[in-house]
């Protein structure tokens, strides 16, 4: 929508807004919000809505922690979920300097800065459909997740009252409200696991989707006494929750991935921008799958991808091109999980096929068997890397990467690399369970 500043004015009248939430995502992809009350709305709309921005993860130093909040008011919208003591409203938010300019470590002002510069390559928009798995839990007593399944049961495998199935309705619901274009809610493989695909969108307002997205789930769920995660393994030997990403690159002829005369219906244009995707899988990985439980869903054996390839017909490899053509032509990127800050994630992918493209990066050749049968001599044949098996080896590859380096910009990309290299040190130097099942008497 394009609001303009009476138009927000007459809505918090009409609809008597008492709250604003003021929304913006941090390094790790945490949405953040400062509440202020209505009265503070001529100030929002002035752009001089004040706040600290030294307690943010991957913000400032000390000295210069003054930051403003600059509302992206076509992101303004009422929360259907609103209190007895009036509504609360939201809108996403620009983080500026003091000094006007847009403040280079909020993710989402990075994103906008990679999305000029495709702009400047002769596209229009980048458009992204992302499918995003979550796990339903029974919450505790005191609101607290358990591991304890709701559906795992299998007295009520067909009762038509599954709480799971009800919240996932509401949940579906609720985002109709607050203007999604859901197109599908199913439940997945695993018990408990459950996946909303909701229509494409350009890059920057797929992003503010994903985080608006996964506020809803875990609000709706709460009302059913669920707890819903997007953790991307929380259990051991089923399947992880990824966050696939469909993806195509419009300019103002339409979809420049789709030509009817090229070889499987692709243009030259998607065969560079998946060269340049494969060409970078293995430093995006740490943006995309950027926790230490991320790599424990990228294993054999649960459909989530381990190896480095592509395919136009199998769906286990990294990057898919379903069988769609037209508008909907476009490339299926299977590694992402919902853990990864979208604003990053999207920027690296986006710069990745951006220098496929500029560089003409041609991909090696499809593999249309299951590589999962393919023995380490014939993988290497077909020239098949495999995906980072740990944050750590993650990030050695992102520490390599000029156009990551370039996707995320130098302050993102340091303060990205050595927050989570500390993470990974923290995780290193704990000792398991496991170790001490497998070790404590047997040694
Ligand atoms: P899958 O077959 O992998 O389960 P889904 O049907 O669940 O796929 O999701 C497909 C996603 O792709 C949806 O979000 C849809 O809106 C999106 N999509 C369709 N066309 C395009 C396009 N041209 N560019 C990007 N995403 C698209
Ligand atoms: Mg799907
Ligand atoms: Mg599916
Ligand atoms: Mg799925
Ligand atoms: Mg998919």
């Amino acid at each position: 929508h394009d609001y303009t500043k009476d138009d927000i004015r007459k809505m918090v009248k009409d609809e008597d807004v008492k709250f604003l939430r003021l929304m913006f995502t941090d390094l790790f992809g945490t949405i953040k919000n400062v509440e202020v009350p209505i009265t503070q709305l001529d100030k929002l709309l002035d752009n001089k809505l004040m706040f600290d921005g030294s307690s943010i993860e991957g913000f400032v130093r000390i000295e210069e922690s003054d930051m403003y909040l600059y509302p992206d008011l076509s992101t303004w919208m009422i929360f259907p979920w609103s209190t007895d003591r009036g509504k609360i409203a939201r809108v996403i938010c620009q983080v500026y300097r003091p000094n006007g300019e847009p403040y280079a470590a909020d993710p989402r002002n990075n994103l906008i800065r990679v999305l000029g510069d495709m702009k400047k390559a002769g596209f229009t928009s980048f458009n992204i459909g992302p499918e995003p798995e979550f796990f339903l839990f029974k919450m505790g007593e005191n609101g607290e997740p358990t591991l304890h399944l709701n559906d795992k049961g299998s007295y009520f495998d067909m009762a038509p009252m599954d709480l799971g199935e009800n919240c996932r309705r509401e949940i579906v619901l609720t985002l109709e409200e607050m203007g999604f274009d859901v197109e599908a809610a199913h439940h997945e493989v695993a018990p408990g696991q459950h996946e909303i695909d909701f229509k494409y969108a350009d890059a920057l307002t797929a992003a503010d989707n994903i985080q608006t997205f996964k506020l809803v789930v875990k609000t709706v769920a709460r009302k059913y006494g669920l707890y819903a995660t997007f953790m991307p393994k929380p259990l051991s030997g089923i399947n992880g929750s990824g966050m696939h990403l469909n993806m195509s690159l419009f300019s103002d002829k339409g979809n420049t991935f789709y030509d009817k005369d090229g070889e499987l219906e692709i243009s030259q244009e998607a065969y560079y921008f998946l060269g340049g995707l494969l060409k970078h899988a293995r430093s995006f990985t740490a943006v995309c799958n950027p926790i230490v439980n991320s790599y424990k869903r990228l294993v054999p054996g649960y459909e989530a991808p381990v190896y480095v390839a592509w395919s136009g017909s199998n769906r286990s490899p990294l990057i898919r091109i379903p069988s769609a053509r037209g508008n909907s032509t476009r490339l299926e990127l299977r590694s992402v999980d919902p853990t990864a800050n979208p604003y990053l994630a999207i920027a690296c992918v986006l710069e990745a096929g951006l220098d496929g493209l500029k560089n003409k990066v041609e991909p090696e050749n499809s593999i249309d068997r299951n590589i999962y049968r393919m023995d380490a001599q014939e993988r290497q044949q077909s020239h098949i890397t495999n995906l980072p098996d740990t944050l750590h080896n993650a990030l050695k590859d992102l520490s390599a990467d000029e156009v990551m380096k370039q996707a995320l910009g130098e302050h993102l990309y340091h303060s990205f690399i050595e927050a989570k290299n500390l993470e990974y040190d923290s995780y290193r130097t704990q000792v398991s369970g496991w170790e001490r099942d497998q070790y404590l008497e047997k040694y």
